[in-house]
């Protein structure tokens, strides 16, 4: 496994095929390791499509394994389209069950999968159950785990993200840290030492390379009619929010309050909860369908505010420094709050809600690097063809 370059691999026709493929994107050499990549939601695209190239530049053969967790078309192709990500060789088109249904069902699938093409790294990415069941199904066949955004904490046991991140770091082999809060956490859970990197976050990379791109193509304002800073944006996707009345009905009160209008990507769960519950939108939020990652980003960058409680998002406010406010009870990414970039506004109270809105207007925070350089994925792709930790 690893480090040996050769310039032709042979051994069986899917690796074959890959092989091909990689050798398209390379085309000089490529090495001699497989590395299958379990992705299935929405920001596990965007930080796979970093990688994903680098590792194509670097030479490395790949696999990808779409769960099926996000199946709608602009929750899931439009990324692979826009992001260039290479169509998955496997899809498995699990998704809509509850997180025992999908869970169990990826972990029998993808094992499947992973005794047919037996690959050197299993590669997976955050803290949804395609992240988990990947992980599950790789370890206990002795393949090593990859984990990029590893030791994230919310230090919350009631989100499936949690528990979902916490297990993936213990079953993983390499763990990609994004921050050194990140490599704090697993220190204190007792995982440190060469499995462990602070490699910086794909996601800032992610932003880098498309941030421009996104300038050069999206016409998302004109299409929308919004003119620079004169609108906030907000998504909210969160079951902890989703799936509680009280919560989702306080973060509309909150937004109600706010002066401006509120573009809202409504994420298909909160659409259907909003439904279920009997929930109106109030009449400065504009919802619109999900959009893709370079529209995103181009709403996100000419926004005057952003209310969220994505992970993703927090961090892109970030990137572009625009000011968040996180609706949530805690954040994994305290450092921007502890900069000044975020405030947290839990969905408890919708006056609250609004009062931090305001109040983040216009501000500023420190100027802090806490997520790396832009090289987060050169650096995970050369973990993964040093072998580390193995
Ligand atoms: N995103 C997008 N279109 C949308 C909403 C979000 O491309 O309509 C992107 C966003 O820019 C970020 C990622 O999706 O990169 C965040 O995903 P999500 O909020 O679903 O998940 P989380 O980050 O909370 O895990």
């Amino acid at each position: 496994m690893g480090a040996r370059l050769c310039s032709n691999d042979t051994t069986g026709v899917s690796r074959k095929r890959n092989c091909l493929a990689s050798t398209e994107r390379s085309r000089t050499y490529i090495f001699d390791m497989t590395i299958l990549t379990i992705i299935g939601a929405r920001p596990q695209f965007i930080k796979a499509a970093v990688v994903s190239r680098t590792l194509g530049a670097k030479g490395v053969n790949e696999m990808l394994v779409h769960t099926g967790q996000h199946y709608d078309a602009n929750m899931s192709d439009i990324f692979f389209d826009e992001l260039e990500i290479s169509p998955p060789e496997h899809h498995l088109r699990i998704g809509g069950g509850t997180h025992g249904q999908n869970t169990g069902r990826m972990i029998e699938a993808i094992e499947k999968v992973l005794l047919d093409t037996r690959p050197d790294w299993v590669l997976v990415y955050g803290d949804t159950d395609s992240t988990l069941a990947g992980a599950v199904a790789a370890v206990k066949l002795h393949i090593p785990v990859a984990h990029v955004e590893a030791g994230l904490r919310s230090f919350n046991r009631r989100m499936p993200e949690e528990i979902n991140r916490v297990l993936t770091d213990h079953a993983a082999s390499l763990l990609f840290a994004p921050t050194e809060t990140a490599v704090e956490h697993l220190s204190r859970e007792g995982i440190s030492g060469a499995s462990v990197h602070m490699v910086g976050d794909v996601m800032y990379d992610a932003a880098l390379f498309y941030g421009e791109k996104a300038e050069r193509t999206s016409s998302i304002l004109v299409r929308l009619n919004l003119a620079l800073g004169q609108y906030a944006l907000a998504t909210i996707h969160r079951a902890e929010n989703t799936d509680n009345r009280q919560r989702l009905a306080a973060i509309l009160e909150g937004f109600s309050g706010f002066d401006s209008e509120i573009v809202l990507p409504l994420h298909p769960r909160t659409r259907g909860r909003l439904a279920t519950l009997g929930l109106a939108l109030p009449g400065n939020v504009r919802a619109i369908d999900p959009v893709g990652y370079l529209d995103m980003v181009m709403l996100e960058k000419s926004a005057a505010l952003i209310a969220t409680d994505s992970g993703g998002v927090q961090k892109e406010a970030f990137f572009y420094r625009v000011p968040c406010v996180t609706l949530r009870d805690e954040t994994e990414w305290s450092e921007l709050v502890a900069g000044g970039w975020n405030r947290l506004a839990p969905p408890t109270c919708g006056s609250d809600i609004s009062l931090a809105m305001k109040e983040a207007l216009g501000s500023k925070g420190l100027e802090i690097s806490p997520y790396g350089d832009g090289n987060a994925a050169s650096r995970i792709a050369d973990s993964l063809i040093g072998g580390v930790g193995t």
